[in-house]
């Protein structure tokens, strides 16, 4: 087995990625392990994107682990935001990760935004970083329109209010936010699961 660490000590988002990897084809080789695991740091995010924050946090965990590290740096980028949250999605409400906070102060900020213009995306940046320097970066979407209150208890962060511009044919017309997506669901479509997917050949090349 060739192990990769993760470089996140996010747990919603090491289950995600597990998920996401495990039913990539060619990959069965592979031994992810959390960061928490094999005690790496976590590393000051002070890039100012998320493909340098990615990139930060999986050079930090390739150096002090010894071994290959991927990483992700994520956020939500509102239309009539110029892109903020963006890179301080889970702060935005001051404290780091309080997801109840961030996301009913961006309602309010919102309350008057008429829906057509409610446009949004999640983003994310994946970094894999070898110990012997390998740097690969692929970022991946999800496009769809903010809600005017949270529904759904799936997923985290700002899951509750983002309706994907995808929708499963369930939804038959009435558009579920990521939250009422089954884990499958918001893999297939999501930010993460793009730019995980597209990071697949270069774990592949890991196997050799
Ligand atoms: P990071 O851990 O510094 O990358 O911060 C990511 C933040 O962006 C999270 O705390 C969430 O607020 C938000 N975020 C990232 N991905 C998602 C997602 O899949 N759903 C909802 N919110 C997300």
């Amino acid at each position: 087995m060739t192990r990769v660490v993760l470089a996140t000590h996010n747990t919603h988002k090491v289950a995600e990625l597990r998920q996401i990897l495990a039913g990539l084809p060619g990959l069965e080789g592979l031994e992810i392990v959390g960061a928490g695991e094999v005690g790496a740091p976590s590393p000051v995010e002070d890039g100012v994107s998320f493909a340098e924050n990615a990139l930060l946090k999986a050079r930090a965990t390739a150096a002090a682990t010894g071994l290959p590290a991927l990483a992700d740096d994520s956020g939500l980028a509102v239309d009539v935001l110029g892109g903020a949250p963006g890179i301080f999605s889970a702060r935005w409400a001051g404290g780091h990760g309080d997801d109840a906070a961030n996301l009913a102060l961006l309602l309010d900020q919102l309350a008057d935004v008429r829906d057509e213009h409610r446009g949004a995306q999640f983003v994310c940046a994946a970094a894999l970083v070898t110990p012997d320097g390998d740097e690969h970066v692929e970022t991946g979407v999800l496009r769809g329109r903010l809600t005017r209150a949270p529904r759904g208890s799936g997923g985290f962060g700002y899951d509750p209010i983002l309706e994907p511009d995808a929708q499963p044919a369930r939804a038959q017309g009435r558009p579920l936010t990521s939250a009422e997506l089954t884990p499958q669901e918001k893999n297939a479509v999501s930010h993460r699961g793009h730019a995980f997917r597209a990071m697949a050949p270069h774990l592949a090349r890991l196997l050799g």
